[in-house]
């Protein structure tokens, strides 16, 4: 049977354009990756920065079943150099899956080694705790609940809202686990603000103007569940929109302000740009129409495909078309039993999305799947989509964005081999060299 070795090889080798930096990034986002004790953290008492869960969980096991990294958190993201492949700097989120392949362990004179197959590959670097994480809010919550920076210290994550309204089988995104990674937390009696009080955030964040003496946080997203009727008494586009019109009086243009959310009707979209918001985020999951209409049952039944492609160009003419970042979820379209069995047929559909988005001046951008194991298509498809999609995949983001004239998108940090901090897809790892 063909090694984990023999198969990134053979793809670097087959698409050598492809930076091999982001055919190994792929494989640890989709595959995740294992971690001897020694290399997990000391939670918020260390000086390593831990995964802060920040939205879902992006594990291939539930808590439980990660042992010692239940209770000793792995890091929030690794940073590969060196190593058989000469890996320029390349981050990648960590995604805890204890019989990876990829296990990240000390060598034989003590230093941090990635290794995939039991042959190091990688030396690895690990995120310095931030000086923001060692304080507490006056209530004693810590920066990294309410506040959690990712992408290199580059974004702070506000997910002000840990839950979804689309809720249970009927309704949830077929690949998600935001619901279930908020019981999961809670059941761990770990601390998980369900919805984020506006002034624990602008606490949060006046720690960290104070601390990031650097100026590493560039960029906030406000985020969080759909609401589909409304939290604390506001609908959608007021409820996220609060805490940009807060952060922004308090903190005028210190980062850029983003939004995910739905796909909202035009005065919405309005509000949210007249809170402070400049860059939006209306997720289109999947572009193919039966498979979005399989694996997004509640964005189907309370918008409708075809409504949430028109408010998404819509919404262009609001945030201008730049500024208008729909997030896919790529390899869902190759998940068993719906998904295409073809990387071609997978790849055209997908191509068929990015360049309806394009021709338009708006830019997609995608995040690689992670099959968590409490979600139906990770149940179903425990090893995630086969990695020459997502190889495939960068070349045809990047042949389309050339045809259409684009650059890399705004507030995803700097692009190119050695230079991208964004952690979640190698895209920004693919693209031409930029500093920001
Ligand atoms: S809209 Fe879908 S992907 Fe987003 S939080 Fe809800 S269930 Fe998850």
């Amino acid at each position: 049977m063909e090694s984990r070795t023999d198969l990134i090889e053979d793809l670097m080798s087959r698409f050598p354009h492809v930076p091999r930096e982001a055919v190994l990034k792929e494989d640890l986002l989709r595959g995740g990756l294992a971690f001897d004790d020694a290399a997990l953290t000391d939670n918020e008492h260390g000086d390593v920065k831990p995964k802060s869960y920040f939205i879902f969980s992006f594990d291939h096991r539930t808590l439980p079943e990660l042992g010692t990294a239940a209770l000793r958190r792995p890091p929030e993201e690794i940073v590969l150099t060196g190593g058989p492949y000469e890996l320029r700097r390349t981050v990648v989120s960590v995604r805890t899956n204890p019989s990876s392949p990829y296990r990240v362990g000390t060598d034989s004179d003590g230093r941090l080694r990635l290794f995939l197959d039991g042959r190091p590959i990688a030396d690895v670097g690990l995120p310095p705790m931030p000086a923001y994480y060692r304080h507490t809010l006056a209530n004693g919550k810590s920066v990294m609940e309410v506040a959690p920076t990712i992408q290199w210290g580059y974004l702070i994550y506000l997910t002000a809202f840990r839950v979804c309204q689309y809720f249970g089988a009927k309704e949830e995104c077929q690949y998600c686990d935001i619901n279930h990674n908020w019981r999961q937390h809670k059941q761990a009696g770990r601390p998980y603000t369900g919805v984020k009080p506006v002034d624990e955030v602008l606490e949060a964040l006046e720690i960290i103007n104070r601390h990031d003496v650097d100026r590493a946080s560039q960029a906030y997203t406000l985020t969080g569940g759909s609401i589909t009727s409304q939290v604390n008494g506001l609908a959608e586009a007021d409820f996220y929109g609060q805490y940009a019109q807060a952060i922004e009086e308090r903190f005028p243009g210190r980062w850029i302000g983003k939004v995910v959310a739905q796909a909202l009707p035009r005065a919405d979209v309005q509000r949210f740009h007249d809170y402070g918001i400049r860059i939006y985020h209306p997720n289109y999951e999947v572009w193919d129409k039966r498979l979005f209409e399989l694996y997004c049952p509640g964005k189907e039944r309370y918008v409708g495909r075809e409504e949430w492609h028109r408010r998404i160009l819509d919404s262009a003419e609001v945030f201008g078309p730049r500024n208008v970042i729909p997030n896919f979820v790529a390899g869902v379209e190759m998940a068993a039993p719906h998904g295409f069995t073809s990387v071609d047929e997978a790849i055209d559909s997908t191509t068929e999305g990015l360049d309806y988005f394009m021709s338009r001046g708006i830019t997609p951008r995608f995040t690689t799947w992670c099959p968590e194991p409490t979600t139906p298509l990770g149940r179903t498809n425990p090893q995630g989509a086969p990695l020459e999609y997502h190889v495939r995949l960068l070349e045809a983001y990047r042949a389309t964005m050339d045809a259409h004239g684009l650059s890399s998108p705004p507030g995803y940090g700097p692009a190119g081999p050695g230079r991208a901090v964004f952690s979640v897809s190698s895209f920004m790892d693919t693209l031409p060299s930029t500093d920001s």
